[in-house]
């Protein structure tokens, strides 16, 4: 069955090889009639830069990668990013955490044994306790503050077991609430990655997404985020990362995997497909 699928990197560095394997991924799953789309996943302005955008594009091509134009850029879409987050404010479903990082470190270390999220330490909490007053007088004198979404009662409001269906897995129940109560606005961004993901997957019409495994415990999260919002639900399909020789995840970091230098050094995009397999 043709499928829509996209290749969402963010212009952040240089594409290695893992992530050829994501968007040659992503264009197979699509299938022959299918959409392959391009995604930049630019929110994060302190590290998104024109020349690794410009890049991403010259690599792709070069892989011998065509996909549909335009391409869809986060940073110009803040104002649909703001629809969702209004959307679950509207829910009652948010609240302002005005926690700085240090502060969150120090709650954790006091209560002790905290859970553990895919990212680390889940939030404790503390902000959730704050009442609208004292929520109101903090905005008013001008603290910043980023959005949290209150996980235990967006449970509630969609009752019931969430499920999805991953490819390679079959149908699994959602545990939406791996992540804590998940930052969906951060302080210097009206957006987050969990956020803006799933907004933009749904108005562009992705049927099938296809990412790394790193990313499964998010899918738990996103499709909470779709019951929320009322937006379609997709299916997934997770693939295997690409490792170096010391067995550790290809990164930004490692230069010398990067495709431009694979392709200074005199590869094909024969050859890269090749290792890929
Ligand atoms: N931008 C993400 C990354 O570079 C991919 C997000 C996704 O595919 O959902 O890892």
């Amino acid at each position: 069955m043709p499928e829509t699928t996209r290749f969402a990197p963010s212009p952040t560095g240089w594409l290695h090889l893992g992530h050829a394997h994501a968007a040659l991924f992503a264009r197979e799953a699509a299938g022959a009639g299918g959409r392959f789309l391009i995604r930049l996943e630019d929110i994060d302005a302190t590290r998104a830069r024109p020349e690794y955008e410009v890049a991403i594009f010259e690599d792709l091509a070069w892989l011998g990668l065509s996909w549909e134009t335009p391409v869809r850029r986060q940073s110009d879409h803040f104002h649909d990013y703001r629809a969702a987050l209004a959307r679950l404010e509207a829910l009652g479903l948010l609240y302002p955490c005005f926690c700085t990082r240090r502060e969150i470190q120090d709650e954790i270390t006091r209560a002790g044994n905290a859970p553990q999220g895919p990212d680390g330490p889940l939030y404790p909490g503390t902000c959730r306790h704050l009442d609208a007053a004292e929520r109101a007088r903090r905005i008013a004198a001008g603290a910043t503050y980023a959005l949290r979404l209150d996980v235990a009662r967006a449970m509630q409001h969609v009752r019931g077991p969430l499920f999805f269906t991953e490819l390679s897995r079959g149908e699994v129940t959602a545990d939406p609430s791996i992540f804590g109560d998940v930052v969906l606005a951060r302080k210097d961004t009206p957006a987050s990655y969990h956020l803006a993901v799933v907004v933009d997957d749904a108005l562009q019409g992705i049927t099938l997404v296809t990412r790394g495994e790193d990313l499964l415990p998010s899918t738990h999260l996103h499709r909470l985020l779709q019951a929320l919002l009322g937006l379609p639900v997709p299916r997934w399909h997770h693939h295997r990362l690409i490792m170096d020789e010391s067995g550790r995840r290809l990164a930004k970091r490692d230069d010398a995997r990067s495709l431009r230098s694979l392709r200074a050094a005199g590869w094909t995009p024969e050859q890269v497909r090749d290792v890929l397999r």
